[in-house]
């Protein structure tokens, strides 16, 4: 299924300004925020459209590059949505920082109680690389990510054992200090969190002497990821949960792994095909034969037909790289090249002086008729 123009998908027109886009994507999200639609799937759907055409279309950069190349010109940019699990995290953090301030606002839910929402942990990124082969096959990578936990000494609470706390000053237990601020889109109460207790609303007494206060420790762990077949450099695999974690008990980030291809010794990649350079001596080429040929998942025979040229590409069917997510391969492409033997014996040497003059063994007429046309240009 192809994907949706982004304009149709925001319903604004191709010229439409940075205002008109920020309108139709506001509109649209609030229609299909998933707070207001618990459990539907299709607003769900919809909102992660709206949120990755807004992602694109509101970055002129990007924009350019969609107006130019549609789709393609803003694939494989580090851009969390061009990743391979696109999850409604990305299309709400897009969201949060579409510059509407929080959502709470938006719909007339803010004053909750923040003191619940801690600070998330930061995400992880880091590049996988893969050979060529794996992405044939898919694969299950372990991978060691140092990355903060939940202090063990005080359970990620930041307190130190039996150390008493009392209420925030700054924000008198609320965790929480209201600001008004003004933006385009008319006046908002800015909610942010109390600089002093972090949003705890509470000050402790005695930190724990491991973590500071802070709630956690630095830590090394291994980490079981599977890729899936097909993937492609620069898409993203996004492991929720496994980032570090946030502070006092704050809930973790995501681990982001981003895909990088190894350059492959004799295959090239073009989109899900694989191009493979078949070499064949002359002789093969005017008798033909049966070759065997490499590809990623074992070696294949193929015919190749009597007069066959030099430069013509031959398709082995399904004998490329699986579509990521989908059933069907891509192709394997091999362009012929006739070889020339280099070093020959007498015996050779004599059976091929035989045929020097031998009119099936010159190349086509047409070659003769080139010579003529350049004499016409130079006398
Ligand atoms: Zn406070
Ligand atoms: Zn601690």
């Amino acid at each position: 299924m192809g994907k949706r123009d982004y304009y149709d998908i925001l319903g604004i027109s191709k010229n439409a300004s940075d205002d008109e886009i920020k309108k139709a994507y506001r509109k649209l999200a609030m229609e299909y925020h998933p707070d207001k639609n618990p459990g539907d799937k299709t607003a769900e759907e919809n909102f992660k459209e709206a949120s990755e055409a807004y992602e694109v279309l509101r970055d002129s950069q990007k924009r350019q590059r969609y107006d130019a190349y549609g789709h393609a010109g803003v694939k494989g940019q580090p851009n969390p949505f061009e990743g391979m699990e696109f999850d409604l995290t990305d299309a709400l953090r897009t969201f949060m920082a579409g510059g509407f301030g929080g959502f709470g606002d938006i719909f007339g839910m803010g004053g909750g109680n923040r003191r619940e929402q801690k600070m998330r942990g930061a995400d992880l990124q880091l590049k996988m690389r893969l050979t060529l082969e794996e992405i044939a096959t898919g694969v299950t990578k372990k991978i060691r990510i140092k990355k903060q936990v939940k202090c063990g000494d005080c359970s990620g609470s930041g307190a130190h054992a039996g150390s008493s706390s009392t209420t925030c000053p700054g924000c008198n237990g609320a965790g929480e200090v209201r600001q008004v601020s003004r933006s385009i889109l008319g006046q908002f109460v800015n909610i942010a969190t109390c600089s002093q207790c972090r949003g705890s609303g509470q000050i402790i007494e005695h930190l724990c002497t491991t973590c500071h206060g802070e709630g956690r420790a630095q830590a090394s762990e291994e980490l079981e990821i599977d890729i899936p077949a097909g993937v492609a450099t620069g898409n993203y695999l996004t492991i929720q949960g496994q980032g570090n974690i946030g502070p006092k008990g704050g809930p973790p980030g995501d681990v982001i792994i981003i895909i990088e291809e190894q350059e492959h010794e004799y295959f090239e990649r073009n989109g899900d095909d694989i191009i493979y350079e078949l070499p064949i001596s002359f002789v093969q080429a005017a008798l033909g034969d049966k070759v065997n040929v490499p590809t990623l998942t074992g070696v294949a025979e193929i015919d190749i037909s009597a007069g066959i040229q030099s430069g013509k590409i031959l398709r082995m069917r399904s004998k490329g790289l699986p579509h990521l997510r989908q059933h069907h391969r891509g192709d394997q492409l091999l362009r012929v090249r006739v070889w020339t033997p280099t070093k020959l014996n007498k015996e050779e040497r004599r059976i091929l002086e035989k045929l020097r003059t031998s009119e099936n063994i010159k190349p086509p007429k047409s070659i003769k008729s080139v010579f003529e046309k350049i004499k016409g240009v130079f006398n």
